[in-house]
């Protein structure tokens, strides 16, 4: 085995990863297993989680999946001690479920806001404080977040949801400065628009989409799997030295 294939490896390595059953968290549970990695899938769509174990199966690695309700505050921690319970203690977490309620600050409502920061603040913050203790005790881990570039630099309609993905931005820091030092690497990627059932339902007509192909510098929206790519180089023993980054992966959009 050439000595770079080890270093972007994660073989062996057990990931759960939450929105598993559609958009990019699906592709994340493939990619991951395509690398050799075991799954834990999490999402509420059973059937869909079904289809994506499945995938992972095909590929020759084991997939957990488990229903949980991750706008809950018990959801989460749950989930994650039915993981450690059914797969075993988890190296790699990836903090993909997300919710996208997007209106006018003047008339979201207050529902909206709290299920937006439950599904994505508070889950991946209990997700994470319930797995890292096995990461710490064994001085390996990695948790990626995926935020999004709007958790950056402002979008119109977006209060909601980029104001909980800028505290993401801020929990991944956060958490990173009390974990590096036992070897646990703690991330955040943030894509432009990916055309998964989330990005289609705000972003296909083109009235709206036109000007944003408009100002991205290299002109298109991202694929599932490129933002599946970067998860997987950042699950990588190569990516150790990267703590608490905010990757833009976005097309050059704020660059401009
Ligand atoms: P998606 O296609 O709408 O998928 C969202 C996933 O989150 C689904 O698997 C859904 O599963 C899960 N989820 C939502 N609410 C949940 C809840 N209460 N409990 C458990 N699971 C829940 O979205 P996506 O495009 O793949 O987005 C994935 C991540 O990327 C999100 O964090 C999103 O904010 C971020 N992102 C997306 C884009 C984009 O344009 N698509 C851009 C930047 C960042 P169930 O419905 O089965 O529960």
């Amino acid at each position: 085995m050439a000595e770079w294939t080890k270093r972007f490896s994660i073989k062996g390595r057990r990931a759960l990863i939450t929105g598993a059953s559609r958009g990019i968290g699906a592709e994340i549970c493939r990619v991951f297993a395509d690398a050799g990695a075991d799954i834990v899938a999490v999402a509420r769509d059973g059937d869909a989680l079904a289809e994506v174990a499945a995938d992972v199966r095909a590929l020759g690695r084991d997939c957990v999946t488990l229903t949980a309700d991750l706008a809950t505050a018990e959801g989460p921690v749950r989930a994650a001690e039915a993981a450690i319970e059914q797969a075993g203690d988890i190296d790699i977490l990836v903090n993909s479920a997300g919710v996208a309620r997007v209106a006018p600050a003047l008339e979201l409502g207050l529902e909206a806001w709290e299920e937006t920061m439950a599904v994505n603040l508070r889950a991946p913050f209990l997700l994470a404080r319930t797995l890292a203790p096995a990461m710490i005790a064994q001085r390996w881990g990695k948790i990626i977040n995926i935020s999004s570039q709007t958790g950056v630099i402002a979008l119109k309609d977006h209060t909601a949801y980029a104001t909980s993905k800028g505290a993401l931005n801020a929990l991944t820091k956060s958490l990173m400065a009390e974990w590096a030092e036992h070897n646990v690497q703690v991330n955040a990627i943030c894509p432009t628009v990916v055309m998964t059932p989330m990005g289609r339902k705000i972003w296909s007509p083109e009235e709206k989409s036109g000007p944003f192909l408009a100002a991205t510098p290299l002109g298109r929206f991202g694929e599932p799997v490129e933002i599946a790519d970067l998860a997987l180089y950042l699950a990588s023993p190569a990516a150790e030295l990267i703590n608490g980054a905010v990757i833009m992966i976005e097309g050059g959009y704020s660059s401009v």
